[in-house]
């Protein structure tokens, strides 16, 4: 958040150009390099399909600088996978059948030692979820290098490798408008890679911004295997890795309400979990920190459940 976000971890490494879409986002200013967050970079995807390709200017990641066109906002009765979690269930505080975070075991650090946190979990003015209004980076934020090897963080079933995500992330509803846009665009290939694992402890682990995934869909990962490539998909100006932890049977969050309005995101989301509540920076496998880069000392918390 603020000016430590101007930290970015730009490597020596040429820009590539994805096979599978071109690169239409703009570069941008240098926060979005550690932003990573992977919502954030489909709005800005949005944004730029709203008003053409490289016209938009994120502007230090606000991405709501256009007026977008705004369609129906009705959300339709969930049909993936997460909406099967999560239709029944009306946004309120839920206790669930999960572990608190602090009594989870079997996590390890997605990258080993060299790495360094970009970004930590923590207030962000441009943040993709919001408490009590106010708006937060949901994710931990690490590099080692382009190219470099992202290791699951806990054992567990690989949901999702590739660009279409979002129904294993917890959203309250389908994101059916947000992926019609994108590929009415021909725009599905500037999203980032992601490797969503079902962690078998109700929670799952989001590994964002590949440039390639090491697994598919089904494959049983242990705690320290390869699934993927640190890289720079979707709206990353850096190569890093974007970790997100996600409580599936947990309260809701709210989305920034410009996204919801704007982007087509459905207004809820399953909690986000700071990673350092099952990760530990004295961990001798933790990565290095950035002086200037410090763990909040206030992380965002959840106190009590969104409402409708
Ligand atoms: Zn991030």
């Amino acid at each position: 958040m603020g000016p430590r976000t101007t930290r970015r971890s730009r490597q020596a490494v040429p820009r590539r150009t994805t096979a599978s879409g071109p690169r239409t986002l703009p570069r941008i200013s240098p926060q979005a390099a550690v932003l990573g967050t992977l919502v954030l970079a489909a709005a800005g995807l949005l944004l730029a399909a709203a008003s053409g390709p490289g016209t938009v200017e994120l502007d230090g990641g606000r991405y709501a600088r256009n007026g977008v066109p705004i369609g129906d906002q009705a959300l339709r009765g969930g049909t993936g996978p997460t909406a099967l979690r999560t239709s029944s269930a009306t946004p309120e505080a839920s206790a669930g059948g999960t572990l608190d975070p602090e009594e989870l075991t079997g996590y390890r650090w997605p990258q080993r030692r060299g790495a360094r946190i970009t970004s930590f979990f923590d207030w962000r003015d441009e943040g993709f979820l919001a408490i009590e209004g106010r708006r937060f980076h949901e994710g931990l934020d690490m590099t080692t290098g382009c190219g470099s090897e992202v290791f699951a963080a806990h054992s567990g079933v690989v949901l999702h490798a590739g660009r279409r995500f979002a129904p294993f992330m917890g959203f309250s509803g389908p994101l059916d408008r947000f992926y019609a846009r994108l590929e009415r665009r021909e725009m599905m290939g500037a999203l980032p890679i992601v490797v969503v694992i079902d962690d078998e402890n109700g929670y799952h682990s989001a590994y964002v911004h590949l440039s390639e995934a090491k697994v598919e869909r089904g494959d049983r990962v242990r705690a320290g295997d390869v699934i993927g490539l640190e890289g720079d998909t979707g709206n990353s100006t850096g190569c890093h890795v974007h970790y997100e932890l996600i409580r599936m049977d947990g309260p809701w969050m709210t989305v920034t309400k410009e996204l919801v309005r704007d982007a087509f995101y459905p207004p809820f989301v399953r909690e986000r979990i700071d990673p350092l509540r099952v990760l530990s920076l004295k961990d001798r496998n933790a990565p290095a920190l950035i002086p200037g880069v410090d763990p909040p000392k206030n992380p965002p918390r959840l106190r009590r459940s969104a409402q409708p």
